[in-house]
Parts: C-alpha cells; sequence; structure tokens
C-alpha cells in the first residue's frame, strides 16, 4: 500500500474536528467569550442609561418614567427599540411651554373688551366705540382719566364719581 494511503487513514482515524475543539477550549476562545459578554454589558446598560435620558426629559410622570427605564434595563437593546417606537414624540420644556403660550392667548382673548353694540373689540381706555359711536365709559371730571360705570370712586384721584354714568355695563366682555 503506498504511504500517502496509510498518512490519510492514519489521520482519518483520529477526529477530524479535534483541533477546533482544542480551539474552544483554548484560553484565546475563553477571553473571546469574555470579550463577548462584557461588549454585551456594555451595550445593555449604554442602551438603559439612554432610555433613561431621554425618557426624563419626555415623562413628567415617575411611574411611566420608571417603566421606561425598567424596560430599558430588563430588555436592554430591544427594550429601547420598543421604547423609540412608543415614546412621547415632544419634550416635556417643549410641552409646557406650549401649554403657557396657551394660557396666554386665552387670557389676551378673556381681556379683550367687545362693543355691546356693534360687537368691536375695544381697548379698555376708548370712551367711544369707534365703530357705532357709542358711549363706553366716561371720564373723570377731576383727573380726565377713563372711568368704568361700576366704578363708585376714581382709582387716580379719589373723586367720586358714583352717577356719573349709569351703573349699567354698555360692553361685554368675551
Ligand atoms: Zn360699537
Ligand atoms: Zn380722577
Amino acid at each position: 500500500m503506498p504511504h500517502w494511503i496509510l498518512a490519510v487513514a492514519a489521520s482519518s482515524d483520529s477526529n477530524p474536528f479535534q483541533s477546533a475543539l482544542d480551539f474552544f477550549k483554548s484560553p484565546t476562545w475563553h477571553f473571546i467569550t469574555l470579550m463577548f459578554y462584557f461588549l454585551l454589558a456594555v451595550l445593555w446598560i449604554a442602551c438603559a442609561y439612554w432610555v433613561f435620558k431621554d425618557a426624563r426629559r419626555r415623562v413628567d410622570d415617575t411611574i411611566i418614567l420608571a417603566v421606561c427605564v425598567l424596560t430599558g434595563i430588563v430588555f436592554g437593546p430591544l427594550g429601547l427599540i420598543v421604547y423609540a417606537i412608543v415614546r412621547p414624540p415632544e419634550l416635556v420644556a417643549d410641552r409646557r411651554e406650549q401649554e403657557l403660550e396657551m394660557q396666554m392667548m386665552e387670557q389676551r382673548l378673556g381681556e379683550e373688551s367687545r362693543c355691546s353694540f356693534c360687537k368691536t373689540p375695544v381697548r379698555d381706555d376708548y370712551l367711544v366705540c369707534p365703530t357705532c359711536g357709542r358711549r363706553l365709559r366716561t371720564t373723570c371730571a377731576s383727573c380726565g382719566k377713563p372711568v368704568e360705570p361700576s366704578w363708585r370712586v376714581c382709582p387716580y384721584c379719589e373723586t367720586d364719581v358714583h352717577g356719573a354714568m349709569p351703573p349699567v355695563s354698555v360692553y361685554d366682555r368675551a
């Protein structure tokens, strides 16, 4: 029998996967596994931290915030993906600013007075309606400042203005 056939037969007797198995038992493979787990842990912590940081700016409810953070900690990268899908679209600071703007707008609208005859918006210091010419306020006889029909005393000079104008309001508060 030729030598090369004997050589092949001999090598096929030993397990061809033996070298691979040896590799999986080697310190190198052990190190690679450790590195893999280490990187996974780092990635996990990074995901949880990112969810926490982002949720803190978007959620002002403590319980919901805790649920978000817990999702990040328990599910790691998967939790991050789920969180990114369901997170509130706007920041808490933006939402507060919008609410404040709405409040201010409502206040401004509430403060606006209208002539009760023609519904023209009138300012608080108008004496007559600029559209229909009806008298909205009178002036204080002493200091000349505009006086509301319901006032008894002029707040600027303390003069008694009661009866200077009928106490019936001729303009509406919108
Ligand atoms: Zn008017
Ligand atoms: Zn006055």
